[in-house]
This record gives structure tokens, C-alpha cells and sequence, in this order.
């Protein structure tokens, strides 16, 4: 397989451009696993599907190199060509999926209203799939650098750091696998993590620590980050509170997500970090409306884990609309 960058790859290529209904048996928030694999499983189903695929069509394995955990693909698969994959299939069923993010929601009263920018949809049910994005260290040279030298996803950017040294922020699965997939293009990459253990897979731990081109900053936070018109430097406090600066073209900060949940407050039940609380597996606290993937799971996060929550809603939305007379 070709060694592609996989960020490169637009599924909105895809798009068969079809007719726009104004109300739909099922509208589906987000297109990562969780939102096109319960569009596969509602589509077969013969239900009136619509997916709004949300502002990174495919969702963040569009952001992931090669993965090697989804059952089926012995040798592994690219991300964004996995959901390419999910995103055709659905199609072969009549899924129709717009690549247009919903900006508000209407879920306290029958049928259930999603508005975008410019279009309102009806839908007998709902299933949000809207997934999680990257949380920010929340510091100012952050937001200055953002595309300057700070960037949240190395698939996409690592090519742009050929021969350079780099920061990359996290000590999880995450940060540990953008630091690999780095030392392909970097001089050097040094893995600033705030504890003294990493809190990533074993396998992908002994993959790092025999790494020569990555060093690890252990037990220390990036206090700032600076340059001039782009990234020429990390300033690292560690558990003494001493100071230093670290020179780097690139800082890649991979500290977890946060959920996509928004618009959703004030009718959906979440719990104090944002993710919606789910009870009987995908069902919210509105009859209806049902909840799949990680933005209602914080514990496993995983693509498959997703793509089986996606499956469960699915078939929870077919029983709710059979109870309902919608659909039988
Ligand atoms: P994660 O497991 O939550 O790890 C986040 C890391 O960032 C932790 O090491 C955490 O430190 C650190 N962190 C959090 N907030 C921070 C802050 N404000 N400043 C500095 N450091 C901070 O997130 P993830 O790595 O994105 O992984 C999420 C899930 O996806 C995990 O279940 C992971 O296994 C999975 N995943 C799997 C693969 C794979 O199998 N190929 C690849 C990527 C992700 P502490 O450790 O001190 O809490």
C-alpha cells in the first residue's frame, strides 16, 4: 500500500448529490464509525436516512495514519480510506449523507428539528454521532501559532517539518503514535509528557522507548510557545518550576479530546464534562433521540468500539419507530 498522507483525502469527492427531503425517519449527527455505521445498518433497514456529517467529514480517523486495531484488515488500513469505505457503503444503501455541520437542535417536542446554516430538517429520530475533538493546552501563543507550528494532527502536518526538530504533547496512545509517525519526517521529536509514565499501550511504549529519534521530557508541562512569524520554540516548566527553552519548528499537542456536545445542552442529559449520559445502551433522556460513539464515551474510544455503538443505535432507532408506527 502507498504511503499516503492520509489528511489529503476529501470524502466530500463523493457526494452523489441527491435530493434534499425536508424530513427523514433518522437524521444522523457526525460521519465518523459511530454515525456511518449506523447510516449502513438504518439505510439496509429501509429507513429514510440522512447523515449531517459535522465539520470533519469522516471524523478523526481522517486525522489517523494507518490503523492497525479494526478487525478485517490484516496488514492494516488507512484511516481515511476506512471511512471512505464506510461512507460508500452507506451510500450503497441509500444513506443520503450532506457534508454540512448542524448548528442548533430542536429535540423537546415531535418530529425533531436539526437547522444548519441554511437548511431545517425534521426527523421522526435522531442518533448523535458527533464524536469528540482535541483538547487545547489553553495557551494564547496556542491560538497565535495554530497552522504556524502548532498543530493537533501529524498525518496531516508532519510532511511539513521534513529535517526539523519537533514537540509533540501527551502521554497517551495518541501522542505516542504522532510521535512515531513523526521521526519519518523530523530531525528529532521529543515527547514532553507531565507525569514520569506514559499512559499509552504497552506495544506502543516498547515502539517509542526504542525509538532513537524521540527523547522523552518527563515530568514536564510547555508553559509558552514562541517564535516570531512561526514556532521556533517551546518554553518547558518541570516539577522544580525550573525553566528552559526547548528550540522546535513544530509543537503537536495530543492531550485527549473533548466531546462535541455543545448544542445539545439544556436537552440532553450529560455529564460534567460534556458527554451525554446514556442509559439502556444508546437511548438519551428523550424518547428518540439516541446517542452513539464517543460523544457519549469517554472510557474506550476506540474506531470499533464506535462503529458498535453505531450499529446499536441503529437498531435501537429501528425499534423505537416500529413502536411508534413509523416504520414496521
Ligand atoms: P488519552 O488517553 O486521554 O491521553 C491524554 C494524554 O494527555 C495523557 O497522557 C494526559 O496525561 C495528557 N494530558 C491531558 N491533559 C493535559 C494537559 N492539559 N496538559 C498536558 N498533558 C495533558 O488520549 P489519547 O491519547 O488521545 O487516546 C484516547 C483513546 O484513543 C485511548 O483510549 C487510546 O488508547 C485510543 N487511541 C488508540 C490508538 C491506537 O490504538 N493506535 C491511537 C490513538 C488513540 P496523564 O496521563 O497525566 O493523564
Amino acid at each position: 500500500m502507498q504511503d499516503t498522507i492520509s489528511g489529503s483525502i476529501s470524502l466530500s469527492s463523493m457526494e452523489e448529490g441527491r435530493e434534499l427531503k425536508d424530513r427523514y425517519d433518522v437524521i444522523i449527527l457526525g460521519s465518523g464509525p459511530a454515525g456511518l455505521t449506523a447510516a449502513i445498518y438504518c439505510a439496509r433497514a429501509k429507513l429514510d436516512t440522512l447523515v449531517i456529517s459535522g465539520t470533519l467529514p469522516g471524523g478523526q480517523l481522517m486525522n489517523t495514519h494507518m490503523v492497525e486495531n479494526f478487525p478485517g484488515f490484516p496488514h492494516g488500513i488507512f484511516g481515511p480510506e476506512l471511512m471512505m469505505n464506510m461512507r460508500m457503503q452507506a451510500e450503497r444503501f441509500d444513506a443520503t449523507i450532506v457534508d454540512d455541520v448542524a448548528v442548533s437542535v430542536e429535540l423537546l417536542n415531535e418530529p425533531f428539528v436539526i437547522n444548519t446554516v441554511d437548511k431545517r430538517f425534521e426527523a421522526n429520530s435522531v442518533i448523535i454521532a458527533t464524536g469528540a475533538s482535541p483538547r487545547k493546552l489553553g495557551l494564547k501563543s496556542e491560538e497565535l501559532f495554530a497552522g504556524k507550528g502548532v498543530s493537533y494532527c501529524a498525518t496531516c502536518d508532519g510532511p511539513f517539518f521534513k529535517g526539523e526538530d519537533i514537540v509533540v504533547v501527551g502521554g497517551g496512545d495518541s501522542a505516542v503514535e504522532e510521535a512515531i509517525f513523526l521521526t519519518k519526517f523530523a530531525n528529532h521529536v521529543y515527547l514532553v509528557h507531565r507525569r514520569d509514565k506514559l499512559r499509552a499501550s504497552k506495544i506502543m511504549q516498547e515502539r517509542a522507548f526504542s525509538n532513537q529519534k524521540i527523547s522523552f521530557v518527563w515530568n514536564s508541562v510547555i508553559e509558552d510557545i514562541v517564535g516570531d512569524k512561526k514556532v521556533n520554540g517551546v518554553i518547558i516548566r518541570d516539577k522544580n518550576e525550573d525553566r528552559r527553552e526547548l528550540k522546535c519548528g513544530g509543537v503537536f499537542i495530543a492531550i485527549g479530546h473533548e466531546p462535541n456536545t455543545s448544542i445539545f445542552k439544556g436537552q440532553i442529559d450529560m455529564d460534567e464534562k460534556g458527554y451525554i449520559i446514556v442509559r439502556e445502551y444508546t437511548k438519551t433522556n428523550i424518547d428518540g433521540v439516541f446517542a452513539a460513539g464517543d460523544v457519549h464515551d469517554p472510557f474506550y474510544r476506540q474506531a470499533i468500539t464506535a462503529a458498535g455503538f453505531g450499529c446499536m443505535a441503529a437498531l435501537d432507532v429501528e425499534k423505537y419507530l416500529s413502536s411508534k408506527n413509523i416504520k414496521r
